[in-house]
């Protein structure tokens, strides 16, 4: 019998075992009976010894120069553009999403580690005037210290890379935990970091899960930030524990993303964004359409479009060119999905198509479950409410512009919405009114740009945005410093001024 590949934590710079001598499988959702390899099943005294090695690395990092830090990123770009085609492979393959889609979550980690690269010779601070004579005033960045980096499973690379490559050039040493199903895909991130010529121990691997793994390193008092994205429960969970240890810390969490297809939209294109937003990554993106507010006056055209083209989509393992869908990431993820549409279902929604795991040729060891569309659904309904996280989509049919906005702003979450709409005064007041942090006009929910912030508003996260300039916020300190050059005291918040004389009006 062939041995599955060992994967293993990466501490100090070398490559070691758990302590606990453990280890955990991760498969293929597609065809659940292979093995990608087997991975080191760690708790939490391997997060203590790679929190004492990022700690012990942290002295020498921070004083590389920014630029020099850049350099490395600049060369974890050109490593991750020489082995795209192979990475999105094993991301397919370990976490079912296509393949087109798969070399775009390593695009996405290409791109980020190029604007990496560049930060390395900006990370901004500001000059400002000082209120006294002969006395200098600016802000400068510092790294945070040890960063604790927990990621989920849907983007393999993009959302690590989002997290390590910032706070490396910021000069910060890290901790990595990433979900325990692609482990692998984050063990080759980390192993380019390591080839690209990051030192012992700034970057640091431990595999596991999150009640081991994960809460160890937010409880680890040398953990100075954690940055997490996954669902919003376990963020709460989180934030109560950085709140505790008034410990910095970064949440992307849940959504629960509309499209609105006003009666003047370009309906093929509505359709045509509907079933990429809803179905794309089988709906397992935090970006994903998982409610389409409808006017009445083209309802029935869209819908008739939208369920023959949800219909035809193509189910079977991304690793074939000619599939649109893969499957959910794993059996659980398939319960839950079911649970959803099934309490639908006796709501008294009207299943439109899918509604089931799906079956057929290729099909059959995998977690595949059909693109379903519900119509009939209130805005305060369950399935309008709830992240499912998965192929669902629900239909919400409205008779005005103002009960489009008010159905999609009554949602706990605050991530991303759309508008189909040609008319730009419309498109302008869902601009202002729209309740998240991304909105697309004339296009889908997902697809962000790797160099503009992404995050969102209510239970969605907690203020912070990644991507881009927004993401050094998170990683650096900013140090206010004073420079007095005028050889005595001269006393600041004191008023100043020769007596009696008044400030100009
Ligand atoms: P999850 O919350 O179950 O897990 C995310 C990560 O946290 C994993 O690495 C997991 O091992 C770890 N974890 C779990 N419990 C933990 C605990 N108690 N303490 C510390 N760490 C713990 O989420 P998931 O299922 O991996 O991902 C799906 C969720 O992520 C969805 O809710 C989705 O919307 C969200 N998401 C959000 C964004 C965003 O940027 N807003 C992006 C992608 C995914």
């Amino acid at each position: 019998m062939k041995t599955a590949t060992r994967y293993l934590n990466f501490i100090g710079g070398r490559w070691v075992e758990a302590a606990s001598g453990r280890w955990f499988e991760s498969r293929n959702p597609a065809d659940h009976g292979e093995v990608v390899g087997e991975v080191a099943k760690s708790g939490a005294e391997d997060v203590d010894r790679a929190v004492a090695a990022a700690q012990k690395a942290f002295a020498g990092w921070r004083l590389v120069p920014a630029p020099r830090r850049g350099e490395i990123l600049g060369r974890v770009a050109a490593i991750l553009r020489e082995r795209k085609e192979e990475l999105s492979r094993l991301l397919t393959r370990e976490m079912g999403k296509v393949l087109e889609e798969a070399r775009g979550d390593v695009q996405e980690s290409i791109d980020t580690a190029a604007y990496a690269a560049g930060e390395g010779v900006r990370l901004m601070g500001k000059t400002v005037p000082s209120e006294l004579a002969d006395k200098f005033a600016m802000t400068i960045r510092v790294p945070v210290g040890v960063c604790g980096l927990i990621s989920p499973w849907n983007f393999p690379t993009a959302i690590p890379s989002w997290k390590l490559f910032p706070a490396l050039v910021s000069g910060n040493t890290v901790v990595f935990k990433p979900a325990s199903d692609t482990p692998i895909v984050a063990t080759e991130m980390v192993r380019i970091l390591e080839e690209a010529g990051v030192p012992a121990g700034v970057v640091n691997l431990v595999h596991g899960g999150g009640g081991d793994v994960g809460m160890a390193l937010v409880r680890h008092p040398g953990v100075a930030l954690i940055s997490f994205t996954g669902s919003s429960g376990v963020g709460r969970e989180i934030a109560g524990e950085c709140g505790k240890a008034l410990k910095r810390c970064s949440l992307e969490l849940g959504g629960k993303n509309a499209s609105i297809v006003m009666d003047d939209a370009d309906l093929e294109l509505a359709v045509d964004g509907s079933i990429w937003g809803a179905f794309g990554t089988t709906g397992q993106r935090c970006t994903a359409t998982s409610r389409v507010i409808v006017h009445s006056k083209v309802k029935d055209v869209y819908l008739q479009a939208l369920v023959k083209r949800a219909r035809g989509l193509k189910l079977g393992s991304g690793l074939d060119e000619s599939v649109k869908v893969g499957p959910l990431m794993n059996e659980a993820r398939r319960v839950e999905v079911h649970s959803h549409v099934e309490a639908g279902v006796k709501a008294g929604a009207k299943l439109l198509c899918g509604g089931r795991p799906a079956s057929g040729a290729g099909l059959a060891n995998g977690w595949f479950y059909e693109p379903t569309v519900f119509d009939g659904v209130k805005p305060g309904d369950a399935l309008a409410q709830e992240e499912i996280f998965g192929p669902v989509l629900s239909v919400i049919t409205v008779d005005s512009f103002d009960e489009a906005i008010a159905a999609l702003n009554n949602s706990k979450y605050g991530l991303s919405a759309s508008i189909y709409t040609r008319d730009v005064n419309r498109a302008f007041r869902a601009i202002r009114d729209v309740e998240t942090g991304i909105l697309y006009v004339n296009s889908s929910t997902i697809g962000a740009e790797n160099h503009l912030p992404f995050g969102g508003l209510k239970e969605t996260g907690n203020g912070h945005r990644e991507g881009g300039w927004a993401a050094y916020d998170i990683y650096t300190e900013i140090r206010t410093v004073y420079v007095d050059y005028s050889g005595k005291l001269q006393r600041a918040q004191i008023d100043n001024r020769p007596q009696g004389q008044a400030a100009p009006r």
